[in-house]
């Protein structure tokens, strides 16, 4: 399988390279899931939260969500929202899939994961559609970024002008021990904080060991972070209270 994976590696390098040389050439590439580009405005705050769950997404409770996050972002949303349930047509469910092989405990099968940008679009649309100030998309589904198709199986990414994020749980899963629940749960609100943070604080990671906003390759090291904000991080979210007066 190690073997699969570095051919799979050179085609997508190789791949890269045909794309730039084709739009060079002036073949148009078909691009999938371009965004539409609306006037950014900027977000104002406190404001409402929406939150969109993508797949089979019953394993945590919107309660226990919105519970959380109440404690940790305390003053900065009016409410928090449950988008409910959104399900794919077929037709979406398929666009911009990419099947990769993925190592896990039984399977050795492909796996479809889907592009960051095919949730922005329908967060977009839902979030100016419901008034919302910022919005975030949940799924037990695999995700790749748009930005970058050579990062695949992310936890989460933030697009930070269109005020929306995703959250994936299918990496945060340790598929080489028996399920804890909790400790998988933990997770979950860790990466849910952790993009909130990037649409409120911007695009940097906190270097602080323990900060929610520390950057995480694996999920021991989500584990090793808290849930919450560092003295310094938490220092920034005060100055925001304080300059939007709240
Ligand atoms: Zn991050
Ligand atoms: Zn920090």
């Amino acid at each position: 399988m190690p073997k699969l994976q570095r051919y799979e590696q050179k085609i997508r390098k190789y791949k890269e390279k045909l794309k730039t040389l084709i739009t060079r050439i002036g073949i148009s590439y078909p691009k999938e899931f371009e965004l539409i580009d609306e006037v950014s405005e900027n977000l104002i705050l406190p404001c409402h939260l929406g939150i969109l769950f993508f797949g089979d997404f019953d394993i945590i409770s919107f309660e226990k969500i919105k519970n959380h996050l109440n404690q940790i972002f305390d003053s900065f949303f009016f409410g928090i929202r449950n988008l409910g349930a959104y399900n794919f047509s077929s037709e979406i469910f398929s666009k911009g899939v990419k099947k990769e092989y993925k190592e896990m405990k039984k399977s050795s099968n492909k796996i479809r994961i889907h592009p960051t940008n095919k949730f922005y679009q329908i967060l977009i649309d839902e979030r100016i559609k419901k008034n919302l100030g910022m919005i975030i998309a949940i799924t037990n589904l695999p995700i790749y970024s748009s930005k970058n198709d050579n990062i695949l199986f992310l936890y989460g990414e933030a697009h930070l002008k269109h005020r929306c994020a995703v959250i994936s749980s299918f990496e945060l899963k340790d598929y080489n021990t028996p399920e804890n629940h909790s400790v998988f749960e933990k997770r979950v609100f860790k990466e849910i904080c952790h993009e909130i943070g990037h649409l409120i604080l911007g695009p940097d990671h906190c270097h602080d060991n323990l900060c929610v906003m520390r950057f995480s390759n694996n999920i021991n090291e989500i584990d090793k972070k808290s849930s919450g904000f560092c003295d310094k991080c938490e220092m920034k979210l005060n100055e925001i209270r304080k300059n939007s007066n709240f």
